[in-house]
């Protein structure tokens, strides 16, 4: 599954924090219920004589109250089992009788026995074999009526068939016994239990061990207009509003649409069928075997194949009126790309399917695992919650990750929308084919997937130098600002209830799951690496893994290689502690050529409320490998890892002097922070100032994010880090320079309403101006040609033009006001595709309001999904209050703003300083709405807060923000509230404690 990300686009560059953390998770839940059971200090032996009456009375209080307790959950229980037993198959509506039992999902056997459907999970009795779903699909009325037989086995005897539903009419239940005793099976009763979206069939007798059954339950519900479960959506076509029907079952909603187990875990084959009007056509997971037209009616019924062994959430299906283009691989896959009729007539569709036919052809040589089904379908469609979803043999895609038009979409446009393709494509195996056991390990699906978004690219595009260079600002540098905050939470996380489960798709989840096997694979070395995920897949193809089963693999695969390092001790470090460390090294004063290396976990605000002791916890300790030049030294060996698992270790090192500088972590490689004394920062701003190039463009842009984000959290004066980009009109380099942004844009919104803020932007624009005028603009717009080539030079012009535009060059200013005039003049967009977003928004935020009315009308004119998406985020640009109220009035308001687009809307009004507090009000406004609408999409919904809230950083704006917590309801938004609190409240205290000090050198710099 594809999250929606954006990557630093536009004046925006990229945010903070964009996803969701826990505090709220079982281990915290599991600690309330300790405390309660604490153990209380002795009662010594002269309290048990004085009160030995006292104690025998409290004995028979206690006997009496455990005899009422008994005989009222007796009663309970009954009166319960009627009702129920009445509101039975009224699906969806019941009211939920709040499960007595404890939230940590540790049930006890008896219960689980009596009433298993209280349990969090689903009982382990029952696993399913095969489902044969037959759906009738009516899109006049927008409902459908279902069929579903499902055969399973006993495995423990049991009187109870516990699955999922949610939101389903169930109208009819058949249980068959098994084919030795074939036959019907009385139902004792059966009721819908809400609270856990489960459907409860008792039955008169238990079935046995080793013996399977059938249950067949048919159902009706409705094609919901939102985006889970099974949905629907539409799209103007020659002036006619169409409609289409498709899924989004990840993580449980597979539920919405038939009655299932829907857990990971219970993988089965499906065999589907589907009944439509014939003006439809219908896809599934697989190919289509047969299709029959009803002569009555002449409805189309579409017979699918079956399917391998998989899991709920992946099985997919759509109807909808779309055409499509193929390609077939050199191993005979076909694969369907399918949109709207008119995006397929354009070519809209033809990038996506010819990387998708290479990317097949990549992985499985890659896995040295063949693709396991006959057919892949693409399905772009106008309205989905995610970029993307995986699922199996039919992946779907929001259009704007899926349709490109190479002559006017940026390279930006083109590099997301590449990885979102090259992401699903990986999760065919990992995911699909391997799917983790339960959701704590969600990383391990998200992190391979996200990780090979940059090796599958480069194989794509090999100048494009994403997982050496790319993955570095975007990935690495992106996903340590998150994790360094106390709220953060380990990787791999318990995971109780259904909130919980959309809670595990996080920045965490994907980022750091991707830099930790980044990491892991360059600790390993590539072949071997290769190997071992091999052998991974093959032992658990069609099955499911959990986090060990990978490091038990990887370790083999070294032990073949003679090395023994025990994979899971390393890994376990890293994925069941949160945040990271930051390791400090120094030159041992007493041990020649020695160095001293400490480590201590990286926290931006030492002082954040330490909400879970067992999840935060200073004291941390990682195996971190590490890798270290010594001096001017050219001649790197990344093979020569430093295990550091002390706090404190000395190590000997090459020569070294007085004047020698130390630099560690070579590449960037691995998943932390280093700092040095001051002497040695001196030494390096030194080696960058003289000749950059000895220090490797990945290191540039790392001790970059280094050096400002230590000075954040106060590890460092706040001058070493604008004494450090000093040295970038030199840079050739993009990545650097793109590091630097990202990192002057955090400093930005921290200043931009300061006082003296123009001493920082003057200063930026200062080290800004020379590459500025030596690249210019780009006069011609490219012609795709950047696919071929290397696309680091036109970025470096974009990203050096977007920062002289925001930070207020005049000459920048100019040029986006001419480009703009004369597009509005001759009605001619002659802008370079590639800085369009920079010269709209600068052009809406400099010029009046008839500009910002053109762009309006532009972007309702415009078709192309690329140039919308940049002509709706320049609307965003104006400082003009009246017309961003408008904007946010009409984007919540109306429809003319696609759903998944309005989110960003509001995000985008509060990163322009002159919107902030329209956005913050709005959201405030507007939070009921807001959370009924996406809630349910919890990523979403913490996109949302972390966006209108980074960038508060007054105390007044932080009681604002806890009131506003204090009074509503936070959903299951709690912890993005939680963090939010932290990062506003990391904000203020850096202003009280460093903005003087920040300044104070600004005012007497040399340079400034
Ligand atoms: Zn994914």
């Amino acid at each position: 599954m594809s999250l929606d990300d954006k990557r630093g686009k536009g004046l925006s560059f990229t945010p903070m924090g964009i996803e969701d953390n826990n505090m709220r998770n079982g281990r915290g839940l599991s600690d309330q219920w300790a405390d309660s059971v604490v153990v209380r200090p002795r009662t010594t032996e002269r309290h048990i004589t004085v009160h030995k009456k006292l104690v025998l009375g409290f004995a028979i209080s206690i006997l009496t109250l455990i005899i009422v307790t008994a005989i009222a959950v007796l009663l309970s229980v009954s009166f319960e089992d009627c009702t129920v037993a009445e509101s039975s198959s009224r699906a969806g509506n019941g009211t939920s009788t709040k499960p007595n039992q404890s939230r940590d999902g540790n049930f006890n056997h008896k219960d689980e026995d009596t009433q298993p459907w209280r349990h969090l999970r689903l009982p382990t009795s029952l696993r399913p074999r095969h489902y044969d779903l037959k759906l009738s699909v009516y899109m006049d009325n927008f409902t459908f009526s279902g069929e579903v037989n499902i055969e399973f086995e006993c495995v423990n005897s049991t009187k109870f068939i516990v699955l999922h539903t949610d939101r389903l009419e169930v109208e009819k239940v058949v249980v068959y016994s098994d084919n030795k005793k074939p036959g019907v099976m009385r139902i004792h009763r059966q009721f819908h239990y809400p609270s856990n979206q489960v459907y409860v069939i008792a039955l008169h007798r238990e079935m046995k061990p080793l013996r399977t059954y059938k249950v067949n339950i048919t159902f009706e519900a409705q094609i919901e207009n939102e985006l889970l479960g099974f949905f629907r959506s539409s799209y103007v076509l020659h002036g006619e509003r169409r409609y289409l029907a498709v899924t989004q079952f990840s993580p449980t909603h597979a539920r919405k649409a038939f009655p299932c187990f829907d857990e990971p875990i219970y993988k089965a084959t499906f065999r589907i069928s589907l009944k439509h009007e014939a003006s439809y056509l219908s896809l599934s997971n697989m190919p289509v075997e047969n299709s029959v037209t009803d002569n009555d009616d002449g409805w189309v019924t579409n017979y699918f194949s079956r399917t391998p062994r998989m899991s709920t959430y992946y099985l997919a299906w759509a109807v909808c009126n779309f055409t499509y283009r193929e390609a077939l691989t050199d191993s005979g896959v076909l694969i369907r790309l399918y949109a709207r009729p008119n995006a397929i007539m354009s070519g809209s569709g033809d990038y996506a399917l010819q990387i998708t036919k290479r990317l097949l052809q990549f992985y499985e040589d890659y896995f040295k695992v063949k693709y396991s089904l006959p057919k892949l379908d693409l399905l772009a469609v106008p309205k989905h919650p995610y970029a993307a979803m995986e699922n199996w043999g039919l992946s779907v895609f929001v259009e704007q990750k899926i349709l490109l038009d190479p002559e006017i979409s940026s390279f930006s446009y083109q590099m997301e929308l590449t990885m979102v393709v090259v992401h699903e494509i990986c999760h065919q195996w990992f995911g699909d084919l391997v799917t983790p056991v339960w959701w704590e390990d969600v990383w391990l699906k998200e992190g391979f997937a996200h990780f090979f978004e940059y090796v599958g690219t480069d194989f794509l595009f090999p100048k494009w130098n994403m997982e050496k260079q790319r993955f570095l600002t975007d990935v690495l540098h992106e996903v340590m600002l998150l994790d360094g905050l106390a709220s953060s939470h380990p990787i791999s996380q318990e995971v109780f209830e259904a909130t919980d489960i959309d809670r595990v798709f996080d920045w965490i989840a994907y980022k750091k799951g991707a830099a930790l096997i980044r990491m892991l694979a360059n600790v390993m070395g590539q072949a071997v690496f290769q190997r071992g995920l091999n052998d991974y897949l093959m032992t658990h193809m069609y099955g499911n893994a959990a986090r060990d089963d990978l490091w038990n693999k990887l370790s083999e695969a070294m032990q073949r290689e003679g090395k023994d390092i025990n994979i899971k001790e390393v890994m376990d470090r890293w994925t069941l502690q949160m945040g990271y460390p930051v390791v400090t090294i120094s030159k041992n004063e007493s041990l020649d050529h020695a160095v001293t290396i400490t480590q201590e976990h990286f926290v931006y605000d030492m002082d954040a409320k330490i909400r879970d002791p067992e999840l935060f916890n200073r004291s941390f300790q990682w195996h971190i490998p590490l890798t270290l030049a010594v001096g001017n030294s050219t001649h790197i060996s990344p093979e020569a890892i430093i295990w550091v698992s002390n706090k404190t270790e000395t190590h000997k090192v090459g020569q070294m002097d007085e004047e020698t500088w130390l630099l560690g972590n070579i590449n960037q490689m691995g998943y932390f922070r280093v700092n040095y004394d001051l002497h040695n920062w001196r030494l390096l701003i030194g080696q960058l100032m003289n000749n950059h190039a000895i220090i490797s463009i990945g290191n540039r842009a790392g001790l970059i994010d280094d050096v400002f984000n230590l000075a954040r959290a106060g590890f460092l004066p706040q001058n070493v880090p604008l004494q450090i980009i000093s040295y970038l009109p030199q840079e050739k380099e993009f990545l650097p320079w793109h590091a630097a942004s990202r990192a002057l844009y955090q400093l930005d919104k921290l200043l931009d309403r300061t006082e003296d803020y123009s001493l920082f932007s003057d200063y930026v624009l200062k080290q800004v101006a020379p590459k500025y005028h030596k690249l210019g603009w780009p006069t011609t717009s490219p012609d795709g040609s950047f696919m071929q080539a290397a696309y680091q030079a036109e970025e470096l012009q974009r990203e050096v033009i977007m920062l002289a535009c925001s930070f207020g060059n005049k000459n920048c200013h100019r040029q986006a006001v001419s480009l703009i005039s004369d597009w509005i003049s001759s009605n001619k967009n002659r802008i370079p595709p590639n800085v369009r977003d920079i010269v709209y928004c600068t052009g809406v935020s400099l010029m009046d309001e008839d500009v910002w009315e053109f762009i309006w009308m532009k972007f309702h004119s415009s078709t192309a999904i690329s140039e919308k998406k940049v002509l709706l985020e320049a609307l965003t640009c104006s400082d003009n209050s009246f017309l961003l109220t408008r904007l946010l009035n009409l984007s919540l308001s109306s429809d003319l703003v696609p759903d998944q687009d309005v989110i960003d809307v509001i995000i985008n009004v509060g990163r322009n300083p002159h919107g902030r507090h329209l956005a913050w009000r709005c959201f405030r406004e507007k939070w009921d709405i807001l959370n009924a609408r996406y809630g349910e999409a919890l990523f979403m919904i913490s996109k949302l807060i972390s966006g209108v809230t980074e960038f508060l950083n007054t105390e007044a704006e932080l009681s604002e923000l806890k009131d506003f917590i204090h009074t509503s309801s936070g959903g299951g938004a709690v912890a993005a509230f939680a963090r939010a609190v932290e990062i506003v409240e990391a904000n203020v205290k850096w202003h009280r404690l460093y903005e003087r000090q920040f300044y104070q050198w600004l005012r007497k710099s040399p340079n400034g």
